[in-house]
C-alpha cells in the first residue's frame, strides 16, 4: 500500500481506515530492530499486535497521515508490517483485489481500473 508516483493508493488511504492492521507481535521493534514503531501498536492476544486505531469500530491507523480520497500517505511505510505490505491494491500485478474494492467502497471511492496502473506520464511539451 501506499507507495510511488502515479500509485492510486497516494489519493485514497481507504484500507489503512477500514481493516484491522494485526500482525505477529515480534514484528514490532522491541523484538526486530527497524521494525514497526513499538509504540505504534498495541496487545490484541498472545501472539498478535494491532496498529493503534484500527482495532476499533471506525478504524483509521495512527500512521495514516492527510486525508483519505485525496492525500495520504503511510508515515512509517519503511517500517509497516507484513499485513500492509501484503495487501496489493486492485490491478498493481494484474489481479483483483476485492478488499480493496471494499474499503475503497466504504469511503466512497470508486473501484481502481487496471489502466490506472498503465497511465503513461504527459509527453514534456517543447518550450
Ligand atoms: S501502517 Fe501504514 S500501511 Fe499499515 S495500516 Fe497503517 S498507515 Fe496503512
Ligand atoms: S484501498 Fe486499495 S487503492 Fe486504497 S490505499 Fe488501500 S490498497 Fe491502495
Amino acid at each position: 500500500m501506499i507507495m510511488g508516483e502515479m500509485n492510486p493508493c497516494l489519493t485514497c488511504g481507504a484500507c489503512c481506515a477500514y481493516f484491522r492492521a494485526s500482525f505477529y507481535w515480534a514484528e514490532a521493534d522491541d523484538a526486530t530492530p527497524g521494525g514497526v514503531p513499538e509504540h505504534m501498536t498495541q496487545k490484541l492476544n498472545e501472539f498478535r499486535r494491532v496498529m493503534k486505531g484500527t482495532n476499533q469500530v471506525k478504524p483509521r491507523c495512527i500512521a495514516l497521515m492527510g486525508e483519505i480520497g485525496q492525500g495520504v500517505y503511510c508515515s512509517i511505510y519503511e517500517k509497516r508490517s507484513t499485513v500492509c505490505r501484503d495487501f496489493e491494491p486492485s490491478w498493481e500485478h494484474g489481479t483483483h483485489n476485492e478488499n480493496c474494492d471494499k474499503a475503497r467502497a466504504a469511503w466512497g471511492l470508486p473501484p481502481i481500473k487496471p489502466e490506472e496502473w498503465n497511465a503513461p506520464d504527459t509527453f514534456p511539451q517543447a518550450a
